[in-house]
Formats: C-alpha cells, sequence, structure tokens
C-alpha cells in the first residue's frame, strides 16, 4: 500500500476524550471515528488488525470442530419472551419496534436465536455433538461507554454455543474450547489467564472469564506465577485448570491455596468467558432430541464468547511505548514499514518502488511511506502505527546499496543489503 494513496488520517494532537493509552493510539493512528457514544467505525488501518484478529479466532475455532455460521442483529423479542430473558434483560437491551409495531432488539448475545435454529433441525441424538459459532456485531446499550473499543455499546464478538447429549460430554466440550482458547489467545502474543467466575448454581465451576495483564483492566486480579511461563504444549485443561487465579473480592489471601511468594497481582482485561448452563434454554425453549432408546433428552449447553472488538484495544494495552503502537506480528495491519527517506529523489524512488513491488510480489503486506513529507514526520508516524518491521532507505542505499532494518518493538537497527535481508526472510 502506498501511505500517498492510503486513506490514514493521523493526528498529532491528542484526544481529549480518550482516557486510556490504546484509546488515544487507535484515534491518533487513524484505526477508527467514533460515530456517537460508544460506537464507531472503522477505518481502513483499524479494520485490517479487526479483521487479522478474527481471522486467528475463526481458524482456532474450525480447528477444534466447530461450524461458523452468521445470524442476524435484529432479532424478534417472540425468541426472549420463550427463554423468560426479555424481561430481565434490563437496559442493555436495545429495544426496537418495526412498522407493523412488533417489538424487536438489537441482539446482545445469540442463545435463543441459535437454540431457535438447532431445534428445528437436530431430532435425534445422532445429530449432537455440535458446536456452532459466529463472528458479529452486538449491541449492548452500556450505562458507561468507555475506553473507545475495550467498552462499547457496539461491538464486534465471536459467540460460540455447544449442545451436547450429557454432561459429561458437555465438560469435555468445555475443556476443548477452554484450551483452544488458550491457544487463540496465544496466537496473538497473548497469555490470557483464565479466570473463575459466577455461573450461578447449575454452572458448578464451568465458567471461566480469560483476563490479560494490563496496567488499565478494569479487574485486579491474582494468579499463579507460573503462568508467566507456560509453554504451548502446556496448555491444556489438566495442566492450567490446576493453577491459582481469581479476581478482585473473589481472592481471599486467607483462603488462597498457595502461598504468598507464588502470586502476582495485576490489573486484568477480560477479553473472553466461557459458560456451562446446562438445560436452561433448551428447556425453556422446547429443545429436545430422541436417544437410542426412543426416550427424550434435553441437550445440555454452553456459551463461549471472546471480545473480538475489545483486543484490538486489549492488545495495544499490552503491546505500546511513548512512541506509539507494538503490533504483535501476526495481528499487525501490515508486516512491512518502508520508508523512503529522500522522496522525490529520482534514484532512490526508483530503488524504492522496486522493492516495494518486489516485495508486495512476495507476498509481504507492506505499507509503503512514498509521501512527500520530512523524514522525521515518517519515522515518527510509522513508529506511531506500529508495524513491526521498517525498512528505512536514503543516503546510505544510494552510497552502499544498504538499507537499515528497524525492529519496532526492539529499537534495534541493523544496515544490511536488500538481497541480504530477503535472503534472511526467505530462511525463516
Ligand atoms: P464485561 O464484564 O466486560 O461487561 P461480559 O461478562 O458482559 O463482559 P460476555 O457477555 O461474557 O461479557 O461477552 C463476551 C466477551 O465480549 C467479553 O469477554 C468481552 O471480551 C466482550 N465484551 C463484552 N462487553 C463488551 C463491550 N461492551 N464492548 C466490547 N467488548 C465487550
Ligand atoms: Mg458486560
Amino acid at each position: 500500500m502506498r501511505l500517498s494513496q492510503y486513506f490514514l488520517p493521523t493526528l498529532k494532537e491528542i484526544p481529549a476524550e480518550a482516557q486510556i493509552a490504546s484509546h488515544r493510539l487507535m484515534l491518533r493512528a487513524g484505526m477508527i471515528n467514533q460515530t456517537t457514544a460508544g460506537i464507531y467505525s472503522w477505518l481502513p488501518l483499524g479494520l485490517r488488525v479487526l479483521q487479522k484478529i478474527e481471522k486467528i479466532v475463526a481458524e482456532e475455532q474450525d480447528r477444534i470442530g466447530c461450524h461458523r455460521v452468521l445470524m442476524p442483529t435484529l432479532q424478534p423479542a417472540s425468541l426472549w419472551q420463550e427463554s423468560g430473558r426479555y424481561d430481565d434483560y434490563g437496559k442493555e437491551m436495545l429495544r426496537i419496534k418495526d412498522r407493523h409495531d412488533r417489538d424487536m432488539l438489537y441482539g446482545p448475545t445469540n442463545e435463543e436465536v441459535i437454540t431457535d435454529i438447532v431445534r428445528q433441525y437436530v431430532k435425534s441424538y445422532r445429530q449432537l455433538p455440535q458446536t456452532l459459532y459466529q463472528i458479529g456485531w452486538k449491541f449492548r446499550d452500556e450505562i458507561r461507554p468507555r475506553f473507545g473499543v475495550m467498552r462499547g455499546r457496539e461491538f464486534f464478538m465471536k459467540d460460540g454455543y455447544s449442545f451436547d447429549l450429557t454432561y459429561e460430554a458437555a465438560k469435555e466440550t468445555y475443556k476443548r474450547i477452554y484450551e483452544s482458547y488458550l491457544l487463540t489467545f496465544r496466537r496473538m502474543g497473548l497469555t490470557a489467564i483464565p479466570v473463575q467466575a459466577d455461573s450461578g448454581a447449575i454452572g458448578g465451576d464451568l465458567s471461566h472469564e480469560f483476563q490479560i495483564v494490563a496496567p488499565t483492566g478494569e479487574s485486579t486480579i491474582y494468579y499463579d506465577a507460573a503462568y508467566d511461563s507456560l509453554t504451548k504444549e502446556e496448555m491444556t485443561w489438566d495442566r492450567v485448570h490446576g493453577l491459582y487465579a481469581a479476581a478482585d473480592e473473589k481472592h481471599d489471601p486467607a483462603k488462597c491455596p498457595i502461598s504468598e511468594d507464588r502470586i502476582r497481582t495485576a490489573r486484568g482485561i477480560e477479553i473472553g468467558h466461557i459458560f456451562y448452563f446446562g438445560t436452561k434454554y433448551s428447556k425453556a425453549m422446547n429443545l429436545t432430541v430422541t436417544g437410542p432408546n426412543g426416550e427424550s433428552i434435553i441437550p445440555e449447553m454452553g456459551s463461549y464468547g471472546i471480545g473480538v472488538s475489545r483486543l484490538v484495544g486489549a492488545i495495544i494495552e499490552a503491546n505500546h511505548d511513548d512512541n506509539g503502537i507494538i503490533w504483535p506480528d501476526p495481528v499487525a495491519p501490515f508486516q512491512i514499514g518502508l520508508i523512503n527517506a529522500k522522496s522525490g529523489d529520482p534514484k532512490l524512488d526508483a530503488i524504492a518502488n522496486d522493492l516495494y513491488q518486489t516485495l508486495t510480489k512476495q507476498g509481504f503486506e507492506v505499507l509503503y511511506d512514498d509521501r512527500d513529507e520530512r523524514p522525521g514526520v515518517k519515522f515518527s508516524n510509522m513508529d506511531l502505527i506500529g508495524i513491526p518491521t521498517q525498512i528505512i532507505m536514503g543516503n546510505r542505499t544510494l552510497e552502499q546499496g544498504t538499507v537499515e532494518i528497524k525492529n519496532r518493538r526492539t529499537g534495534e537497527r541493523t544496515d544490511m543489503s536488500i538481497e541480504a535481508w530477503l535472503n534472511k526472510m526467505a530462511s525463516k
């Protein structure tokens, strides 16, 4: 992408309304635009990140055999009257009437819609287990939308729903999704800490909020130091579920099973939540299947959320410095930021254009700053938007044929020939 032709409205001023780093940086980096309180438009740079996260989430769901669907954002009130939640849900639900005066709502979650779908098609035990998920927009009229996309009113969520024949099977599904969440977040460069959450009487201990550590988190979490060094191979239910983690008042130092010196205390951002709730919806909405002996079985359900749009902010909270965002490679909007520090110099322009085309042809996602701007402006812009690898071309490119490779995270700079760098990348 040539920056001269891109739509990247970066801001120099620090937006006054933004209280936390990720919100400030997302506005300054031209990723989002506030349409109204808690409701945002995603601009090209922001959308690229949102879609990378969406893709990772979808791949990891597909990998464990969940199937993707897409449900509508608008739902009839009648389904929520069936489940009994229409009156309970309160003011977070945006209620709307259509032209025929029928009560509708903008879905804050989709248990009712998915149960309605499944009950229409799934009639026999042979059709279960099944886990369906979608990635779509939700609306919750939060009393205090804040921190940009971290607590929006309209937000993008992965929501999955499982249907099993027995409690034991539902528990196995729950464990599988728990493990898959650990790996999903790891792919984004995050260590998620599953903290046991309230699940009411039915759920037992099968409800976890996945938290990541960042100074601006809304809750305080207390966790076993072992979390900080978990390897990918250790990301299993058996290993991780045994580790201590608790949030806010649930942590009671007097009752804590591990010693004080093994406890880490930090602020946590909730990026996902999984929940087993038995037959709550299947029972209320008459979802039953016929068992092997003709008996009727009420499927056991669970629901599994990931805050996809919240993750964009959360990843920035965990990855930034005074100069801007530092994207982990897998979610970076572009892999390479190419800076021509002497735009207008015909010789350098030609070499830079060439390199831009070569890299693009090789499949790299390159943001090429070809603007007629001062080098200082280009450097600070590239730092602000956080592209992991910068290639800087200037006088030395003309004199010695080398470019400067800058690692945005470490700040490390190396001079090398373009060929040497290309070879290095090819061998990765
Ligand atoms: P919170 O306690 O933060 O309000 P929740 O318990 O209401 O979250 P869930 O219903 O479990 O959230 O939704 C699943 C995920 O969706 C959450 O873990 C979070 O990452 C995300 N999420 C929830 N509410 C919002 C919101 N208002 N804005 C952005 N993301 C949200
Ligand atoms: Mg909430």
